[in-house]
């Protein structure tokens, strides 16, 4: 069922606005004593959040997903984890520039999201001293045009539709003036965050329409991690990108105390797919600095999956589970009592794309880097 939403504050003409805390002490229903063991967490991994998406948490129950995904853990102190745990650094050709596969690059243009996920990937980037994004997307678009192999553009950061929408329209602008791409992606968690982004924004979506051609289309990749974040003004805010000719996807991590729960997926893939945004990956969270209290063990993992997918509706199952590692997007394509097999569904070296290959299971790995090759006769599956 829709979980109707109002808003606390509208403007002139039923515009509505989210009011966002940047300080655990804005949010009253945590405990004094609780905040204050919270703060230095907020001190190294920065804390976000907004009066509409905190208004989602059940603040009796002490394991709500939606409060794990938003609320800092003691715990992401602990000492774990890379902050750039599948070595982006290694694919940036030019500042806010990542050129992984052969025909995607990515503009890391904004620095902002409209909450902090916990569980972030990319949470260096909220960092002070990082300098990995910027606005500036010039020598994005220099390097985007001098590459005709690049096909896909994906926005993302930080969250690109917190963006001014008169930004957003000369990034469009920019790139429907470069021949061969075709793709312009956005990567957003704002349907889920702030509805309204799009909702309340008329300039935005003529952008859409304009730019979002039938043969070069505007895709939002969203970003829903727990069937209570489709609330009835994020359903209409999905609803405003389709209307305008911008295609649905999702696109979440496995997330423990948040969505790692068969009946949970299932639950969510089938609203998604109900609603025009079906699921396209389920990621296996990266070993990121802070993000311990999030992992999922990659065999849990598939087991959930697959349930889940079994329990979905038909386009539901078109989701895959894949881990973003350094070498490329690894699918994890079964299990079995000994072993695990995976398959490069993007690969850095492009002599890997589509390889199979099998490592032993271990019930306890959340990465490919923690699983052991198979023994010798086994080595064959690799060709
Ligand atoms: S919306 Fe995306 S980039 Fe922003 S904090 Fe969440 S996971 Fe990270």
């Amino acid at each position: 069922m829709t979980t109707p939403l109002t808003q606390s504050s509208s403007e002139p003409g039923g515009r509505q606005r989210v009011k966002y805390v940047r300080r655990l002490d804005q949010v009253p229903e945590i405990p004094a004593d609780v905040r204050a063991r919270l703060q230095p967490v907020t001190q190294e991994y920065v804390f976000r959040a907004n009066d509409y998406y905190l208004r989602l948490i059940d603040w009796n129950d002490p394991d709500d997903p939606i409060r794990q995904l938003i609320i800092p853990r003691e715990e992401e102190l602990n000492d774990w984890g890379r902050l750039d745990a599948s070595n982006e650094q290694a694919v940036t050709v030019a500042r806010g520039v990542q050129h992984k596969y052969f025909d995607t690059v990515l503009l890391l243009c904004n620095e902002v999201c409209g909450a902090y996920c916990r569980y972030c990937f990319r949470k260096r980037l909220f960092m002070d001293d990082n300098d990995e994004v910027t606005n500036d997307v010039s020598a994005g678009l220099a390097y985007i045009a001098a590459h005709p192999e690049v096909s896909n553009v994906l926005l993302t950061g930080g969250d690109p539709l917190l963006m001014s929408t008169r930004r957003l329209v000369e990034i469009f602008e920019a790139l429907r003036a470069i021949d061969h791409v075709r793709i312009i992606r956005i990567g957003s968690k704002m349907p889920a965050f702030d509805p309204w982004r799009v909702l309340r924004d008329e300039e935005l979506q003529a952008a859409f329409r304009k730019y979002s051609t039938p043969e070069r289309r505007i895709y939002l990749m969203a970003h829903f991690d727990h069937p209570r974040e489709l609330t009835e003004p994020a359903v209409e805010g999905i609803d405003a990108c389709l209307r305008n000719g911008v295609i649905c996807v999702n696109q979440c991590p496995l997330i423990r105390g948040v969505n790692d729960d068969a009946a949970t997926l299932a639950e969510m893939y089938s609203r998604l797919s109900y609603i025009g945004c079906p699921p396209y990956y389920l990621f296996q969270g990266r070993p990121t600095a802070g993000n311990e209290p999030y992992e999922v063990p990659i065999v849990r993992g598939w087991q959930i999956f697959q349930e889940a997918l079994r329990r979905g509706s038909g386009l539901a199952r078109r989701a895959k589970y894949c881990m973003s590692h350094a070498s490329g997007k690894v699918e994890i394509v079964g299990v079995d009592n000994e072993r695990i097999y995976l398959r490069y569904h993007q690969a850095k070296d492009p002599a890997d794309l589509g390889r199979f290959f099998v490592r032993s299971r271990d019930d306890r790995a959340s990465w490919l880097d923690d699983l052991i090759p198979v023994e010798e006769p086994l080595l064959a599956y690799e060709h």
